[in-house]
């Protein structure tokens, strides 16, 4: 496998290169893997639950509006996980060049 950049065959998979660094080199920040975003599953599901908890004591519409508060934020927290696992995978293939240094 060679540089698509500069054709040199000094690749590294960017993961190993990664965790080679020293603990102080700048470049740890710079190509780090993506963050894992916070779960707060736990708290989507509180508010779908409060607003079933409404509903059945008779606030409908304001239960309606919290479980469905709840629903999207549940969706938003899921779409995020997913981003997350697919950035992921990319940094997990991704290659770097020693010559040059691209990552490709
Ligand atoms: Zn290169």
């Amino acid at each position: 496998m060679e540089c698509k950049a500069c054709s040199s065959t000094n690749v590294q998979r960017l993961s190993l290169y990664w965790q080679s660094l020293p603990a102080e080199s700048p470049l740890r920040v710079k190509y780090a893997p993506p963050s894992q975003p916070e779960a707060k599953g736990w708290m989507a599901l509180l508010a779908i639950g409060a607003g079933i908890a409404f509903m059945v004591s008779g606030a409908v519409l304001l239960g309606l509006l919290v479980a469905a508060g709840g629903l999207g934020w549940a969706a938003l927290l899921h779409a995020g996980v997913q981003r997350y696992e697919s950035s992921l995978a990319s940094w997990n293939e991704a290659r770097i060049c020693l010559a040059c240094p691209g990552l490709f």
